[in-house]
């Protein structure tokens, strides 16, 4: 069911996987889609993205404040939608944060009302709670498409005349921007590559 939503997405944003092409899948586009802005905040809390709005001219209502660390963030009204990410995290973890908000965006609108606060997302992590799980697993289809890691796969084998997945993983964490387990993971549940 992710994987029909991801790919309606996709048209809905006038992308494609193009598997000729090299590099990370652009986030752009379906933020642009979404009007959906983002910015990176160091030790990122609610207090300093409330903080944040209010410069930002955002008028919120009052909400509870609150300085536990967060490692991602989602403001969503009718006339202001944001997400927020740690800063001081690695590159490809704050692009995992933004590609799992705009997950609930997609698909928990209803269920998340104005704020939705995350505390531990991580690229490799698996959840307990449902609409997280589903945030990530949206995220993954999203930063890590089937059809480009078949590709490579393919590549690989030509070039190497085998196709380790070690080696693949290696390979397409830094293509794709993603971490080397997030990708290890995929390629497993995929079965894409040689154990
Ligand atoms: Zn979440």
């Amino acid at each position: 069911m992710i994987g029909a939503t991801v790919a309606q997405l996709r048209r809905d944003a006038g992308t494609t996987v193009e598997p000729n092409r090299r590099g990370p899948v652009r986030l752009e586009p379906f933020l642009q889609l979404q009007n959906i802005r983002h910015h990176a905040l160091p030790q990122l809390t609610s207090t300093a993205v409330v903080a944040h709005l209010r410069a930002s001219g955002v008028s919120i209502e009052d909400r509870e404040e609150s300085d536990t660390p967060l490692t991602g963030f989602l403001y969503w009204t009718e006339s202001a939608r944001l997400v927020y990410v740690q800063a001081d995290h690695l590159l490809h973890n704050r692009r995992f944060i933004v590609a799992h908000e705009l997950g609930h965006v997609i698909l928990h609108r209803e269920q998340i009302g104005s704020f939705h606060t995350d505390t531990t997302v991580g690229e490799s992590d698996t959840s307990s709670q449902p609409l997280e799980q589903e945030a990530n697993d949206f995220a993954t289809e999203l930063l890590m498409p089937a059809e480009i890691l078949q590709a490579r796969a393919e590549e690989l084998r030509r070039l190497c005349g085998a196709c380790s997945r070690g080696v693949l993983a290696y390979r397409l964490a830094a293509e794709l921007l993603v971490s080397g387990s997030a990708i290890r993971n995929r390629l497993d549940t995929l079965g894409v590559g040689d154990d």
